[in-house]
């Protein structure tokens, strides 16, 4: 398997203002073309860092490509530092000048000099055309190894690299195919999860396991690799049916659908709409509902019922039992399902109460105490539970059970 490594290049980079995100894209599209990535750096627009970084780079790597600093600005020194670092000279193209003046004129400017410094290139290199900006990338091979430089900025990087470099590597990499595929679980826990489907994955070499846990779910991601895209595929389907078969409905997505894509997915087939009744969200779930485009199908309103009182005046949740169990009871979480779905005359309503702390809590009901309520043509339902957390997780966490409540709901109906 040839190897690759990545150098993000930009001083901006090294500080909290500025992700880079150039590196995390390019790997995921190497891996799957069966080249590994096994580095990646972060280097400041400093000469000698940049210089020692891309040397050692192409002394352990077959592949290095670096991003960023191509820029006609004082701090863009990746060009000539690049050439350096592989040993070869830049050259003065005058097509390439020629064609920077003709862009800039075609936006009504005349070039500034500096940009004539984007017309050299490394000697040797095969130009790779920049259709969303100004600076040019290079690909070029030395003693076996191949060095690529790209622009920064994602939208010029990314089509470059599609159009202009994937294809030549994807022939060179040799007869092996990385394929991922993601089963998103919910409403079990990491290590409940793992007992279940253990036995199952061990079985397997190829694809390989690993069960990622994040905020509100857990994701098994199966890594195949193979000699085409289509058996690596082929092999992950084979795992995936299996524990797919044994997890269930706890299963709420393949291939990265969001909890709030399936739900809107299941309404409009089922040509369904949906309500929301929040208290300790405080909006989140309508929030992530209407994230998803074309939501005004089947989302018709939304209930911010944080105090008690707003919940008996919009959605009509008594008093008395509010006063009688809490506000954080299944009886109002309940309630407030069934009134918002009267109130706006819904097919379904969900609904979230709950204590996400600091403060509030009570040895009863701790920070993490949560109802999530639903409400449709069968009744009302509701479940508890305690969440872990911190404020925003506890409130995240509860966005996702409801909607996990509705999703769960719907399919069984
Ligand atoms: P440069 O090519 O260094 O002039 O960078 C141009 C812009 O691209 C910078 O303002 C950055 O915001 C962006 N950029 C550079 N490198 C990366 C990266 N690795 N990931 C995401 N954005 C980047
Ligand atoms: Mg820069």
């Amino acid at each position: 398997m040839q190897t690759a490594e990545i150098v993000a290049i930009g001083s901006e980079l090294l500080t909290p203002t500025k992700t880079d995100t150039n590196s995390l894209w390019l790997t995921e599209l190497l891996n799957e073309i069966g080249i590994e990535v096994k580095l990646k750096t972060i280097v400041g627009d400093d000469e000698l860092r940049l210089e020692e970084t891309v040397r050692d780079a192409l002394a352990r790597s077959d592949i290095v490509i670096t991003t960023g600093g191509l820029g006609p600005t004082e701090d863009d020194i990746t060009r000539r530092v690049t050439a350096k670092a592989i040993g070869l000279e830049l050259v003065f193209r005058d097509d390439l000048l020629d064609h920077l003046r003709e862009r800039f004129k075609a936006f009504g400017y005349e070039m500034p000099e500096r940009n004539r410094q984007q017309a050299y290139v490394i000697e040797g290199s095969t130009v790779l055309p920049n259709p969303n900006g100004s600076a040019v990338g290079m690909m070029v091979e030395k003693d076996g190894k191949r060095l690529i430089v790209l622009p920064g900025p994602p939208r010029e990087s990314r089509p470059m690299f599609t159009e202009h470099v994937l294809p030549g590597l994807n022939e060179t990499s040799g007869e092996v195919a990385v394929r991922r595929k993601r089963i998103m679980v919910s409403g079990l826990g990491e290590s409940k999860l793992d007992e279940l489907i253990a036995p199952i994955y061990k079985e397997y070499e190829n694809p390989v396991t690993a069960v990622l846990f994040s905020r509100t779910e857990v994701e098994v991601q199966l890594t195949a690799t193979a000699k085409t895209a289509e058996e690596a595929d082929a092999i992950n389907e084979e795992l995936a049916g299996k524990i797919v078969g044994k997890l269930g409905i706890a299963v709420f997505s393949l291939d990265g659908e969001a909890m709030e894509e399936v739900v809107g997915r299941l309404l409009l087939q089922k040509g369904a709409t949906l309500a929301v009744a929040e208290s300790c969200t405080g909006g989140l779930v309508g929030e992530r509902i209407t994230e998803v485009p074309g939501s005004s199908d089947y989302f018709l309103e939304g209930f911010i019922t944080y105090s008690n009182e707003a919940k008996t005046r919009q959605i009509g949740v008594p008093a008395e039992l509010i006063e009688e169990h809490g506000a954080v009871s299944q009886e109002v979480a309940e309630a407030m399902a069934k009134g918002a779905r009267e109130t706006a005359g819904t097919d379904y309503a969900v609904s979230t109460t709950g204590i996400a702390g600091p403060g509030g809590g009570t040895p009863e009901k701790p920070v993490g105490t949560v109802f999530v309520g639903i409400s449709d043509k069968e009744g009302e339902k509701s479940i508890g539970l305690t969440l872990p957390g911190d404020r925003h997780l506890i409130r995240w966490r509860t966005s996702q059970a409801a909607l996990d409540l509705l999703r769960r709901s719907i399919l069984r109906s």
